[in-house]
């Protein structure tokens, strides 16, 4: 079927949510995909931070072909060996003491909030989970609530219990955290909000307030764990740990899983029956993660991610220095955002045009997630189109 009539059905039958961009992707191998066409692309959307290991990794299409053709899915009121091994190695990683497997983020981050709901009822406490206001969660209604209000808005009215500060503000969270709370959820970089980096100091002090009163310390590490940010969880940069840990993305390589891990201490609030969920942690996604897990030790390509991406942003700097269009470059590892001075719209289109996928976050900020295994020379490609594609779009706006 042609592009054009894909698209028509897609228009008509969709629901109208994703501006789409106008091609259709067939296949992709590391980090490029190609369209219906033939037309190729350098991919630096990852499925925005999904695809680490590059489109089709072969040992993660080996280890989908034959958990495949072992077993797909059973309840979960059986183990199977895939979940029993991710469950295992998991925990281990992240140094916390259960996991309950998810199929997404946001149902990592639902599963957090009622987890933060019970341990606060068990220590009499009814009072609110405190997000930063710009943060993003999900879009489950409870996510929304403890998200930004734009993503609010028409979905009215809002569960209570929620409650915002400013990130990155000390002062505010001093201010709103006390003996009420039952948890602080923070990004530590923060991702849909156009690459935000939590402060240390800000980190540390969330810290230490969950501990004087008590509260939960909720890392939604979404999309910026699993080696993103050029450690296995961003947390690492900052060394405070969190009392549970929301997980999602490119755990699974794009099989759907999440993961919500927590303390023994956390996790012993939540009993038999008080949650759950028909496919969450099922062997093949689980054998997806864990195959996920062992290519990026074996290739070793968090290490990779993180020599890349300062790499990268030593780069973006260079062009950001003699364009003014460019108003800041940040992030950490792989996980970099670069603020336009006007809409990205523009620029993602120019890029498009010259063969290379980029994501606009926030409106404004060119969001880079490559995959880990991209090369120098691809992403030397990005960043000469990217500086183009910039001075493109400003002499259109004169
Ligand atoms: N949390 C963070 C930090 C995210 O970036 C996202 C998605 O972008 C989510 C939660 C929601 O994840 P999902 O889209 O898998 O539900």
């Amino acid at each position: 079927m042609f592009k054009k009539s894909l698209h028509q059905i897609d228009q008509k039958h969709h629901f109208k949510l994703y501006k789409r961009f106008p091609i259709t992707l067939v296949r992709g191998s590391g980090s490029r995909v190609w369209d219906t066409e033939g037309k190729e692309y350098i991919d630096t959307f990852a499925g925005i931070a999904v695809n680490s290991l590059g489109h089709c990794h072969p040992k993660i299409v080996d280890a989908i072909q034959d958990q495949a053709s072992k077993l797909v899915h059973v309840s979960n009121f059986f183990t199977t060996p895939p979940q029993v091994e991710l469950t295992q190695k998991l925990t281990k990683l992240a140094g916390l003491d259960r996991v309950f497997f998810t199929n997404s983020g946001v149902e990592s981050i639902e599963g957090a909030f009622k987890l933060a709901r019970k341990y606060g009822h068990s220590a009499g406490k009814t009072g609110d989970i405190i997000s930063m206001e710009e943060c993003f969660h999900g879009r489950s209604i409870g996510a929304i609530a403890a998200g930004k209000h734009k993503y609010q808005e028409g979905f009215e009215p809002m569960p209570s219990g929620f409650a915002h500060v400013p990130f990155n503000d000390i002062e505010a969270l001093r201010k709103k955290v006390d003996q009420s709370t039952i948890a602080v959820v923070i990004e530590p970089v923060q991702g849909e909000s156009g690459i935000r980096v939590a402060d240390k100091a800000y980190l540390q002090e969330a810290r230490r307030l969950c501990d004087k009163y008590d509260a939960l310390l909720i890392f939604d590490e979404i999309q910026c764990g699993i080696g993103r940010t050029g450690k296995m969880f961003a947390y690492e940069h900052y060394g405070v740990k969190p009392d549970v840990l929301t997980l999602a993305k490119a755990l699974g390589s794009g099989v759907p899983i999440g993961a919500l891990l927590a303390t023994e201490k956390a996790a012993s609030v939540l009993d038999y029956g008080n949650h759950g969920t028909t496919f969450g942690g099922n062997p093949l996604a689980t054998r997806a993660a864990l195959a996920t897990l062992e290519v990026l030790e074996e290739e070793k390509l968090v290490q990779r991610a993180n020599e890349l991406g300062a790499w990268l942003m030593k780069e973006l700097n260079k062009i950001a220095k003699d364009e003014d269009a460019i108003k800041e470059v940040r992030g950490k590892g792989l996980m970099i955002g670069m603020e336009l001075a006007f809409p990205g719209a523009g620029v993602m289109e120019n890029m498009l045009k010259k063969g290379i996928l980029i994501n606009v976050a926030s409106g404004n900020v060119i969001r880079l997630v490559p995959s880990f295994v991209i090369s120098k020379v691809e992403l030397t490609a990005v960043v000469l189109a990217l500086k183009e594609s910039i001075q493109e779009e400003k002499n259109k706006q004169k």
